[in-house]
């Protein structure tokens, strides 16, 4: 080629290199405040709900923290070596864990399987003797009993050397789905959605993947896959409807499994009158609960009367008023969804009204800040907010879950190859598979 007309086609992709650039730039703002406000709102609603957690009316919480009940970090505060702090929950730190890993996984092309396998051994080593040295704060965090108990099995397993083998923490001693239905892993499914943005089975399969190390109930599954996918539609600035039904999509596909669990429900048509008698008798699935919050949102329902006034819950764990009280899984997601579609742009009444709820207040408060933050980009008003727990380590991610994100054509074609690997793995491990998904 004539030097120079290859001088002018270089000068011609370079032009228009810089044009897709710059065209490029507000988007990718947009994106990092979103991802940003998603992981802040997440942090500060977990801070404020640590609070109110273990407070189980409505009324006590008024009568001990005033009228608003908690509103600000500065109401959150330990002092912990010479600083006043806002210190997170159980929920951020292990939010924390899957998106580190989720990161390094995108990083390194890693297939589920081997991202899954990550995560159990990090679960591991957080309830392991190196406990405080990985969290300082770990006697604060009020971690729940089944990521204690999974994680002590997981222990078990490591020192046995049997975490060799395929799909190991599901042969975790005592692993028992009827009993693992908490949303201590709902909690911290989210950070998926931001990261495999863009691949809804790829989320939906990690999700549920990474809730059957600790969780292994159906419905932990159908609502970590909804929680993250959600989060994913949020980030990528869907419609609160758009949203709704990408959420309920998600927890279908784990209708069927549900089923065989939760021996009172049936699956509702679409147009169904959902009720919160309902789910005091545990006739819901997953993908309808998340229909009855955001029908409930819809028609304008108050917080008291579907995230409920106390924390009483029957035999089957349930409210005896249907309240979403959070600590069941579905509960979770379903409250957060309730938060969302009720206050939509409004970031700081979602998290106040999650915070300021009977039940998992941390919880609820965790995952609506997730959604509303991802939805909105906006951060929780708050003069006290460089209080929060690790502020200036949480800021670091929006910029690696953006920057990370490959051109759509090269990760479409890295994430077919994570397709082929996990065919190949079904294939070597069908047992295992098939209790996953
Ligand atoms: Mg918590």
């Amino acid at each position: 080629m004539n030097r120079s007309i290859r001088y002018i086609l270089l000068l011609l992709i370079a032009v228009k290199a810089s044009n897709a650039a710059e065209t490029a730039q507000e988007p990718r703002d947009i994106l990092r405040d979103r991802a940003n406000a998603a992981i802040l709102n997440a942090a500060i609603g977990d801070a404020l709900g640590r609070i109110t957690e273990f407070v189980d009316t409505t009324k006590k919480i008024c009568a001990q923290l005033g009228d608003s009940g908690v509103t600000s970090l500065a109401q959150a505060t330990i002092y912990h070596h010479g600083k006043t702090i806002a210190p997170y929950t159980d929920d951020t730190v292990m939010a924390r864990i899957v998106l580190d890993i989720a990161l390094q996984g995108r990083t390194a092309h890693a297939s589920i399987q081997t991202m899954t396998n990550n995560l159990a051994h990090a679960f591991a080593r957080l309830f392991g003797p190196e406990r405080y040295s990985i969290d300082p704060l770990f006697e604060l965090r009020a971690h729940g009993l089944r990521n204690t108990g999974s994680a002590e099995a997981l222990n078990a397993l490591i020192a046995q050397k049997k975490d060799l083998q395929n799909d190991w923490w599901l042969s975790r001693k005592g692993i028992n789905p009827a009993a693992e239905g908490g949303c201590g892993s709902v909690m911290r499914a989210w950070p998926i959605g931001l990261v495999f943005t863009g691949d809804d089975q790829l989320i939906i399969d990690f999700a549920a993947a990474q809730s059957a190390i600790t969780h292994a109930h159906p419905l932990a599954m159908a609502a970590s896959a909804a929680m993250a996918l959600g989060t994913a539609y949020a980030y990528q600035g869907k419609s609160v409807d758009e949203i709704m039904q990408a959420m309920i999509r998600a927890a279908e596909q784990f209708d069927a499994q549900e089923l065989r669990y939760k021996t009172d429900a049936r699956k509702r048509p679409a147009d169904a009158q959902l009720t919160a008698a309902m789910i005091a008798r545990n006739q819901l699935l997953t993908s309808d609960m998340i229909r009855y919050a955001y029908q409930a949102a819809q028609e304008g329902k108050l917080p008291e009367e579907v995230l409920g006034t106390d924390n009483i819950q029957q035999p089957n764990y349930r409210s005896p008023n249907g309240f979403l009280l959070g600590w069941a899984a579905d509960e979770a997601v379903a409250g957060a969804v309730y938060l969302l579609a009720r206050n939509r742009d409004n970031v700081r009444q979602a998290i106040v009204e999650g915070v300021n709820s009977p039940g998992d207040s941390d919880s609820l408060a965790s995952l609506a800040g997730a959604l509303v933050g991802a939805h909105t980009g906006n951060v929780y008003p708050d003069d006290a907010l460089d209080r929060l727990e690790n502020i200036d380590a949480l800021k670091l991610y929006a910029d690696q879950i953006v920057n990370n994100t490959l051109p759509t054509t090269i990760r479409r074609k890295l994430l077919i190859n994570q397709h082929d690997d996990r065919r190949a793995m079904i294939k070597r491990s069908t047992v295992g598979q098939r209790r996953i998904r």
